[in-house]
């Protein structure tokens, strides 16, 4: 009896150990989870998403999942981040640049699947289509979104999805484009991980974390992907990742990123495609200098107090 007692007592207290264990692992969860959200917010938003906006994606993907077998993306535009100046030398003059990290996610009832093909190695392009996982049902494809071009950069050579993502500044209050970006397109990936929402039909693990044909110009077809729950990113300056600030004057210009411009790929919205910065931009002695006024994560058309 005394022995059962403190085999009781020894399994209680193994208990409440697992309990503080479990309890510590969850708290450790949350605190990582919150400096993972504070990290995002951070580098990828200022403000961050209003949570209005972050239950309607949920909410919008899984309306979507209840009337169609169809499990489609959600590509989510992030706020463009990272934001630096780099002067550039060419052809003896001095050039500055605006550099931007841009960032898409897919916060989707699926996977976005491209698929690329073409007959021959002489062909220079490869016919891109988009693959929709449907539930019970095979595959559906929605043939030709675009093209996939094998591209030469400085740093590496592999196949892009071309046109994926478009940069581009306007005077703020105007629709009219005063410079806009001649980026090459994506190696799409699942490069990170979605921290900041509750996704219902997230990948477990990234799928999709291959180099798009690295150094295989011949190659005839590829698979490109984004898993839900996962996103895709570019660095400041990184193949293109960035507009000419030469001739433009003083004032205030948006800058806006915006995914799948041409609504080729299908998705569960396009209301989420576009993000965008306010900023000011000053030149003193030649040089300029910017600043940011405000972010918005939704909209392409960003003032200030948005
Ligand atoms: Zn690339």
């Amino acid at each position: 009896m005394t022995r059962s007692l403190v085999r009781i007592g020894v399994l209680s207290a193994a208990t409440v150990v697992t309990v503080l264990g479990l309890v510590a692992v969850a708290a450790a969860a949350v605190i990582i989870g919150v400096g993972a959200m504070a990290e995002s917010i951070g580098s990828h938003d200022a403000e961050g998403q209003p949570t209005g906006t972050r239950e309607f994606a949920s909410r919008n993907a899984a309306a979507h999942e209840t009337v169609s077998r169809e499990r489609l993306p959600d590509l989510d535009q992030e706020t463009p981040n990272e934001l630096q100046v780099h002067t550039v030398v060419s052809g003896g003059r001095l050039s500055y640049r605006i550099g931007f990290r841009s960032a898409v996610r897919n916060v989707g009832a699926g996977p976005l699947i491209v698929n690329g093909s073409r007959p021959d190695s002489t062909t220079p392009y490869m016919r891109a289509d988009q693959i929709i996982d449907r539930v019970g049902q095979p595959q559906a494809v929605v043939p030709g979104v675009g093209r996939m071009q094998y591209v030469i950069a400085s740093d590496h050579r592999h196949w892009h999805y071309a046109q994926f993502d478009r940069y581009e500044l306007r005077r703020a209050g105007s629709s009219s484009v005063r410079v806009a970006d001649r980026k090459s397109g994506f190696c799409l990936g699942d490069r990170y991980r979605v921290t900041s929402l509750a996704l219902r039909f997230a990948s477990p693990k990234p799928v999709y974390t291959g180099r798009c044909g690295l150094a295989q110009p011949a190659l005839l077809h590829m698979h490109e992907r984004i898993s839900v729950g996962y996103g895709d990113d570019y660095s400041a300056f990184l193949e293109g990742q960035e507009l000419p600030l030469d001739g433009l004057t003083d004032g205030r210009y948006v800058l806006v990123h915006r995914v799948n411009v041409d609504r080729r790929l299908r998705e569960v919205s396009y209301a989420n495609n576009a993000a965008s910065v306010l900023l000011d931009l000053r030149w003193h002695g030649g040089k300029p200098s910017l600043r940011t006024l405000a972010t918005c994560p939704t909209t392409d058309t960003c003032y200030e107090g948005a």
